[in-house]
């Protein structure tokens, strides 16, 4: 079986649309093919990761067709790899983010003169900020309409900070991926 072929079975196979046949063919090809099976591998974690979030599935869908576009096994590969690299700074961003606000803000919360004064500032950052958000939206708009694939990738962006959750337990819990059947 061609390589090419085998990776529309995958695909099938993460749709959930691939006959009992196709499958032990699938199988019996991974078997064979260390390629194949690093790229079952990816894609099968990367799936397994965006489908902590059922409000992701959507953006999977889009994910997955993109991919199938690809020109080749490479691009495919190296796409693959960031989106999963993409995934895990997502999980870990947050995380240091809150750990170095506790670290920063630890000292200053004991001293109530301080505290007021931080608070006046942080209000007018909020300020700045909520300007800057807005401009970035409208452009963000325009670029929507001129590039409607954007959406799909905004898609996948804006799950990445809510399912970091489920990437931690992915890594903890799974020490190998499984093949859905
Ligand atoms: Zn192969």
């Amino acid at each position: 079986m061609e390589h090419e072929e085998t990776y529309l079975l995958m695909m099938d196979a993460l749709d959930g649309e691939l006959a009992e046949a196709q499958h032990s063919e699938l199988e019996a090809h991974l078997r064979a093919c260390p390629s194949c099976l690093q790229e079952w591998q990816a894609l099968l974690a990367v799936h397994t990761l965006l489908q902590q979030t059922p409000a992701l599935s959507p953006a999977v869908d889009f994910a997955q067709r993109t991919l199938a576009r690809l020109p080749n096994r490479r691009v495919r590969i190296w796409t693959l790899t960031a989106i999963y690299a993409l995934l895990l700074l997502g999980g870990i961003l947050p995380l240091a983010l809150a750990v170095w606000l506790v670290f920063i803000l630890r000292p200053v919360l004991s001293e109530p003169t301080i505290l007021s004064s931080i608070s006046q500032s942080i209000g007018q950052a909020l300020q700045v900020m909520g300007t800057i958000v807005w401009a970035l939206l409208a452009g963000l708009g325009e670029m929507v309409v001129q590039q409607p694939a954007i959406v799909g990738w905004l898609l996948v962006l804006l799950g990445i900070i809510s399912i970091w959750g489920g990437v931690s337990r992915q890594l903890i819990f799974q020490t190998s991926p499984r093949q859905t059947s």
